[in-house]
C-alpha cells in the first residue's frame, strides 16, 4: 500500500493508472475507520482493479460550534487496517494543501441541501460537495463508493456528479450496523455506556416506522407520531428531526411511496447521531 500526501502525486498516479486502463475505485473517508468504512473498501477491492481510500477530516463541513477539533483520529490504526485489506493507495493530504489561505471556490447543490441535515447544519453540505469535487479531480476514480448511512449526502453527491458531468459512477452501499442495530459511526466512540444504550433510540424509531408501514399505515404524519412515541422510551435522547423523502431526489413526501427514505437525527448526551432506512416497494 502506498501512502500519498501530495495532490500532484495523487493526480499523476491517477493519470498513470488510467493510461493503463485500470478501473479506479475510490472511498473517501474522514478516518477513524470502522466496519462501515471497511465494507465500502472491501466492495471496491472486489469490483475495481485499483482502490484508493482518502483520509481527510474536512474542516469545510464542520460549523465553528461543531466537533472538528475533537473529531476522533487514529491514522496509525487506519493505515494498518487498510494495509491488511490490500488497499492500493491511501491519500492523506494536509488541510493547508486542500484549502490554501486564499481559498475562495465552493460547490453548492441547491434546494435538497436545505432540508433534514441541511436544516440542522446549514453550511455542512457546501463543505461536503466542495471537498468531494476536489477529491474527484485529484483521484479521478471510475467509481466512488458512498454509504447509505449518510443518505442525504449520497443523494446530493449523485446530483452534483450528474449535473457537473463528473465522469464517475456513484455507488451507494448499505449501512453497516452493530449487532443490536446501531449504525456504525466514528462518533459512536463519544458515547458512554448509558448513552450507548440510549443511542438505540434511532434504530428503534426506524424499526417502528417499518412495522407500521408493513401493517398498512400510509400517512407520514401518523408514522412520525408513532416514531416520536418510540423515542419517548429513551429519556436521554433528544430528537432533532424525522424526515420522509423520495430516495431519487430527497424531496419530502406526505404519504408512503416505494423507495422512500426515512431519515432522522438525535442528540444523545453531547453526541449527534443520524440514521435512516429505505423502505423498498417489497417491504411495504
Ligand atoms: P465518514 O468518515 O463519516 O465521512 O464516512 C466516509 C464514508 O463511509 C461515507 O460515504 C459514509 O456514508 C460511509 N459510512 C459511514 N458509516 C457507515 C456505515 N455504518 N455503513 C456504511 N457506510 C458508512
Amino acid at each position: 500500500m502506498k501512502r500519498i500526501y501530495s495532490i500532484k502525486t495523487m493526480q499523476k498516479t491517477a493519470r498513470r493508472l488510467k493510461a493503463s486502463e485500470k478501473k479506479i475505485g475510490f472511498v473517501p473517508t474522514m478516518g477513524y475507520l470502522h466496519d462501515g468504512h471497511l465494507g465500502l473498501v472491501r466492495y471496491s477491492l472486489q469490483h475495481c482493479s485499483v482502490t484508493v481510500v482518502s483520509i481527510f477530516v474536512n474542516p469545510a463541513q464542520f460549523a465553528p460550534n461543531e466537533d472538528l477539533k475533537n473529531y476522533p483520529r487514529d491514522m496509525k490504526r487506519d493505515l494498518k487496517l487498510l494495509r491488511e485489506l490490500g488497499v492500493d493507495y491511501v491519500f492523506t493530504p494536509e488541510p493547508d494543501s486542500m484549502y490554501t489561505k486564499s481559498f475562495k471556490t465552493y460547490v453548492s447543490v441547491e434546494k435538497i441541501t436545505g432540508s433534514a441535515e441541511g436544516k440542522s447544519r446549514p453550511t455542512h453540505f457546501r463543505g461536503v460537495t466542495t471537498i468531494v469535487a476536489k477529491l474527484l479531480n485529484i483521484v479521478q476514480p471510475d467509481v466512488i463508493f458512498l454509504g447509505q448511512k449518510d443518505i442525504q449526502q449520497a443523494i446530493i453527491l449523485r446530483k452534483m456528479t450528474d449535473e457537473l458531468n463528473f465522469p464517475v459512477k456513484v455507488s451507494i452501499r448499505p449501512t453497516a450496523r452493530e449487532k443490536d442495530g446501531l449504525a456504525m459511526s466514528s462518533r459512536n466512540v463519544y458515547l458512554n455506556k448509558g448513552e450507548r444504550e440510549t443511542a438505540l433510540s434511532l434504530y428503534s424509531a426506524l424499526t417502528t416506522a417499518k412495522i407500521e408501514i408493513k401493517s398498512g399505515l400510509k400517512d407520514v404524519s401518523k408514522i412520525k407520531n408513532r416514531m416520536k412515541k418510540s423515542f419517548e422510551k429513551f429519556p436521554g435522547a433528544e430528537l432533532e428531526y424525522i424526515y420522509f423523502a423520495d430516495s431519487s431526489d430527497f424531496s419530502p413526501v406526505k404519504r408512503v411511496i416505494p423507495d422512500m427514505v426515512i431519515a432522522l437525527a438525535a442528540k444523545v448526551g453531547r453526541t449527534r447521531l443520524i440514521d435512516n432506512i429505505i423502505i423498498s416497494p417489497r417491504s411495504k
